[in-house]
């Protein structure tokens, strides 16, 4: 989150003075609708037909998509292993089996190593716009069309970002954006949105994501069938804040992005032999770091310690580096062995090893790879 103020304030005020705060209400009776304007305005945004506000963060985004498209026990999930935890977890939360791939340099999925790691259970892959930066959605979006497998972007990390002038989010069949505190624009420290341009995928993604939805307005118009899912309601006082949020994002782009060209070209006059990682759609990417890449990790390392600012490797990004998903890894997933999708029958065919030999690639990239986080 990089900027707040006043405004977030009044409009927080002005829902709790309502005194209508849960995100169906009369409007006859003081209800401000801010969760459906949120939504409408998002729509608006990035060009989906449908979004939806939650609670439960991009990770419940993700997972509604998801269950939207209905992958369960037996399918296998291809996720990149540089990425937070949670790209993979959605998979685990409905059932699948989350397998990973290699990113390139760009830092985001390899589309050579995604269609690699096709299998005939493959029925879905999430690319992640990691860091801000855009996948190559050409590229994946043609694999994925040849072998029949639905998209779902995670750009929880790339709000408002663009490829070839489209917004990301809406290439594939659904989308996750994440509004947590660390993400560009924030709910209020935590809250994500769920994307789709397909009438059906949102339907299910609604009942999915509202435990109550047989009760709600929507019900009448629903063609799904309604079934239980879980509870992700947003809440007015964080669609109030959303909104606020959303009108500082544009500015906030503009800002990273002329920062991160500042940036570069600080670097460049310093280091003459610098080389930034290739981007899919530079204009595009938000800008939230400039990246670096070097021969070896000792350069690497060399320069981290000379720039300072934050620079840091990529290798030691912790928990976005999938060696270290300590739960997954060892597969201790939910809280019953028998709602563990690792001891399903319907997935005991599905690849299930993750170990340091799965995605050599991108641990060799991430030793070489400086990240600077650009200020605004
Ligand atoms: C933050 C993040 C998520 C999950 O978002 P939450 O709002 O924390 O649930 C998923 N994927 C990526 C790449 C993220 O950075």
């Amino acid at each position: 989150m990089y900027r707040s103020g006043r405004e977030e304030i009044e409009e927080v005020a002005k829902v709790l003075l309502s005194n209508q705060w849960f995100r169906v209400g009369d409007p006859a009776k003081g209800h401000l609708q801010e969760t459906v304007r949120f939504e409408r305005e998002w729509e608006n945004y990035t060009g989906a037909k449908f979004a939806i506000l939650m609670s439960g963060g991009g990770t419940a985004a993700l997972t509604c998509a998801l269950a939207g498209l209905g992958i369960g026990p037996g399918d296998e999930v291809i996720v990149p292993a540089f990425t937070w935890m949670a790209t993979a977890t959605c998979v685990l939360t409905v059932g699948a089996i989350p397998v990973l791939a290699d990113i390139d340099e760009t830092m985001t999925l390899d589309p050579e190593d995604f269609e690699r790691r096709i299998s005939t259970n493959t029925k879905a892959v999430i690319p992640v716009h990691m860091s801000g930066r855009v996948c190559n959605m050409d590229k994946i979006l043609a694999i994925a069309d040849k072998y029949g497998i639905s998209v779902v972007e995670d750009s929880c990390q790339a709000i408002g970002a663009e490829y070839k002038g489209r917004k990301t989010g809406t290439f594939g069949k659904a989308g996750a954006f994440s509004l947590n505190w660390y993400k560009i624009i924030s709910s209020g420290g935590e809250g994500g949105i769920f994307v789709s341009s397909d009438r059906r995928i949102f339907e299910r993604a609604f009942i999915f994501h509202d435990s109550g939805s047989l009760f709600r307005p929507i019900a009448g118009e629903l063609e799904e069938e309604i079934f239980v899912g879980q509870q992700y309601r947003a809440s007015e006082t964080m669609a109030a804040i959303a909104r606020v949020q959303l009108s500082r994002l544009d500015g906030i782009l503009r800002d990273l992005r002329s920062s991160a060209t500042k940036l570069k070209e600080q670097i460049q006059a310093k280091y003459k032999n610098a080389k930034f990682a290739p981007d899919n759609d530079e204009k595009g990417n938000c800008g939230t770091c400039v990246v670096l890449q070097f021969e070896d990790e000792k350069s690497a390392r060399e320069f981290a310690a000379s720039w300072q600012c934050g620079a840091y490797l990529g290798i030691d990004h912790g928990k976005h580096v999938y060696t270290c998903w300590e739960p997954l890894l060892k597969k201790r997933i939910m809280h019953h062995p028998r709602m563990n999708p690792f001891n399903f029958q319907e997935n005991r065919n599905l690849r299930m090893d993750y170990s340091e030999a799965t995605c050599r690639r991108t641990l060799e990239i991430l030793k070489r790879t400086v990240f600077v986080p650009v200020l605004i």
